[in-house]
């Protein structure tokens, strides 16, 4: 399909799609008969600094698609704002067609979910570029949750040429809507590549002082008294704004209230919608401590060093099977369904008192607690990029 010296474009726009496609373009680079070109579509300005600074990558485009606040609607109404090929698109979305026309790569790898990963690999069918969807075959099967993301899944499945599966119940998924199996790869999920390479990078018991001392330095609180356990949070999912958002708040402050002894870390992501209610709810709770994103490194040795963890994260649900961490996913449906039944997450929603009830449980509960710290590998081994690469160069 691809001709003898490979043009490999991977496109990605979001903090998630970064941290899981940095070992792809790593393993692509050490491929000797590709030639990776990377392009950034920013739709998040600063959360993509720090993965691309952590992972030394250097995109050889970078170009802002400037949302701001202004919701999903709008959003497409500025992507599909001007005329180009037939299809409408927007400024930054002209740039990129411009870097599709004059550099022809032979192959677009993106990753995930977000409305620009459809996009681009809608665009790269308008060229007739081949397209490579990396976390291929996720699914909820409810359209609506998580929103846009399981429409954004099945959309950009049916113009990908190949599809790298992160487990073999995402392969089923495929397999289910008519994929055909010899366009199927189940290499394992690369953000477990990416969290070894940050861990590995790293002496454990430095990178464990730098954490405490950060949180000293910066936020005033000592996380490693004796005794100490601190909980990780994170939350900002668009299926949850307005109610669900709100019963979490009020579980996270009930929580602090009940338990003084505990700290709550909570990096904040900048969503307006999200920091909106955080802050109104939190920022005077003395033991929860709001921050504003954290780097990649930080943020795993925070998730490795945590009690327990409670997010709504989808990356978050992968990477605590590598590290081995109870995680309370505040979510009515997973499509990551092998980290509750290898036992490391469990569903708990978004109702205040299902969260309250799971976290004093894992607090009280020792046998729960140890059950739900096993590590497993059901979402990879760490090596997942390597056999992307590998088939890649093989076509
Ligand atoms: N993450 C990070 N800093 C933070 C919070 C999260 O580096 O302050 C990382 C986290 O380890 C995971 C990814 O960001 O790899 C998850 O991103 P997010 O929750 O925004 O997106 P999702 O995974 O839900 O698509």
């Amino acid at each position: 399909m691809i001709s003898k010296n490979k043009k490999v474009l991977v496109v990605f726009g979001t903090r998630p799609e970064a941290i899981k496609l940095a070992p792809v373009i790593k393993a692509l680079e050490k491929t000797s008969n590709i030639n990776v070109l990377t392009c950034v579509l920013r739709q998040q300005k600063k959360l993509l600094d720090d993965p691309l600074a952590v992972f030394n990558i250097k995109p050889d485009f970078d170009i802002n698609l400037p949302f701001g606040n202004s919701g999903l609607l709008s959003r497409g109404a500025h992507i599909f704002k001007k005329t180009w090929s037939g299809i409408q698109v927007g400024f930054g979305i002209l740039r990129f067609l411009g870097i599709l026309k004059n550099k022809k790569p032979d192959l677009v790898v993106v990753q995930g979910d977000t409305s620009t990963v459809f996009i681009v690999a809608f665009i790269a069918f308008h060229f007739k570029i081949p397209v490579a969807h990396v976390e291929a075959g996720l699914r909820s099967g409810n359209k609506y949750s998580p929103f846009p993301e399981e429409i954004n899944r099945k959309l950009t499945c049916s113009i990908a040429d190949l599809h790298f599966a992160s487990t073999e119940s995402a392969k089923r998924n495929l397999l289910k809507e008519n994929i055909d199996e010899n366009k199927i790869w189940v290499t394992g999920n690369t953000v477990i590549d990416a969290l070894r390479l940050v861990t590995e990078s790293y002496e454990n018991d430095v990178a464990k002082k730098r954490l405490f001392m950060f949180f000293k330095e910066k936020y005033g609180v000592t996380l490693n008294k004796p005794n100490q356990k601190f909980i990780l949070v994170t939350a900002h999912r668009r299926e949850s704004f307005g109610e669900g958002m709100k019963n979490i708040m009020e579980a996270i402050e009930e929580l602090a209230s009940r338990l003084p002894h505990i700290t709550f870390v909570y990096p904040v992501h900048p969503n307006p919608n999200v920091r909106e209610i955080v802050f109104l709810k939190l920022k005077n709770v003395e033991n929860v401590i709001l921050t504003e994103p954290l780097g990649y490194k930080l943020f795993s040795f925070l998730m490795a060093n945590s009690y327990l963890i409670l997010t709504d994260s989808g990356g978050i649900q992968e990477e605590v099977s590598f590290i081995g961490k109870p995680t309370l996913v505040m979510r009515e449906i997973t499509e990551r369904p092998e980290g509750v039944s290898f036992g490391n997450t469990l569903l708990v929603g978004t109702d205040k008192n299902r969260i309250m009830g799971e976290v004093l449980r894992l607090l009280e509960n020792k046998e729960i607690y140890e059950t739900m710290s096993k590590k497993h590998s059901a979402f990879g081994d760490g090596h997942a990029a390597e056999r992307i690469a590998e088939v890649i160069s093989r076509l």
